[in-house]
């Protein structure tokens, strides 16, 4: 009797022993199946965030860039001298109320702050350039990157030399073209003339030459525009009268002359009042583009 218990007792300590290691050798190998499946589940996030953080966000970069490079190219194409391709209509939609602020003689000590102002409004213009203030150029360039439109006024403004004859307008606005090339890389296609197209100060210097002037620069591609509302800051307003002079909501594309050199500042303090006014009215500000609404005044010389 007694050697059949023990027997018992030895054969239940052998059945434990065997339940023990069962136990072990199945902790120890969930334990490497699950740090293998873990190493293969770290290496596969590992590689998902290569994938995202190095890879997929590098290839993203790069499409945004390249689409960025292609609007800009568009952009820069539309706003180049094409001859032969029309540019802008005279007749424009008119459920459509829209500013074009322009700034002539520029650039200069004022522009930084006119581009300021534009910004905090979110307002797009239009920089009409001379060669005066060389040290002023670059802001030509920063106000194109800032989505405003550069448009050519002469390289001189000397009435006398600009208008002295056909080529020598022409000369002095490839001039002013080169400058605007050197900052913008491309020669744009609007521009305008001294005292605009109705000016009567070039009669002084050759009769006749606006009538020939308006004609020959559109067919080298280039489009003029003149203004239908004049903020009167060339006579020298002061801030209440140049803001009164610059608003109106008579009509849904107003076309309005300003001026940006160092003088003046009256231009300057009176912008907020007008994009305010013309905010209010529901008015958009845009920089003049290829479709642009086309303002030109009845020619006088
Ligand atoms: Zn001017």
């Amino acid at each position: 009797m007694l050697k059949i218990k023990r027997y018992h007792k030895k054969s239940r300590y052998n059945f434990n022993a065997i339940i023990l290691c069962a136990l072990v050798f199945f902790v120890i190998g969930a334990t490497a199946f699950c740090m293998v499946a873990n190493s293969q589940e770290a290496a596969r996030n590992k590689e998902a965030a290569k994938q995202l953080v190095g890879k997929e966000p590098a290839e993203a970069i790069a499409a945004a860039t390249a689409v960025k490079n292609v609007i800009e190219k568009q952009r820069a194409k539309a706003s180049s001298v094409q001859p032969g391709v029309p540019v802008g209509v005279t007749e424009p939609q008119d459920d459509e109320k829209i500013v074009y602020l322009t700034f002539d003689d520029g650039p200069s000590e004022n522009t930084k702050q006119i581009l300021d102002i534009l910004a905090q409004y979110n307002a797009k213009a239009t920089f009409f350039i001379t060669g005066a203030n060389e040290e002023c150029r670059p802001y030509i360039k920063e106000a194109y990157e800032a989505g405003h439109t550069i448009g050519l006024h002469t390289y001189t403004h000397d009435y006398a030399g600009v208008y002295e004859s056909d080529e020598a307008y022409f000369d002095d606005l490839e001039k002013i073209g080169e400058v605007a090339k050197e900052q913008i890389g491309f020669v744009p296609c609007f521009i305008r003339f001294p005292g605009g197209s109705s000016n009567m100060v070039s009669a002084k210097y050759n009769s006749g030459i606006m009538s020939r002037l308006v004609d020959a620069v559109q067919q080298k591609g280039y489009q003029y525009y003149d203004w239908n509302l004049d903020s009167g800051d060339a006579a020298g307003c002061g801030k209440e009268e140049i803001e009164q002079n610059s608003d109106t909501d008579k009509f849904n594309h107003v076309m309005i002359l300003f001026h940006d050199t160092q003088t003046k500042d009256a231009t300057v303090e009176a912008l907020p009042a007008i994009l305010e006014y013309y905010s209010g009215l529901g008015y958009e500000f845009r920089a003049i583009d290829r479709s642009s609404y086309v303002c030109h005044h009845s020619v006088q010389n």
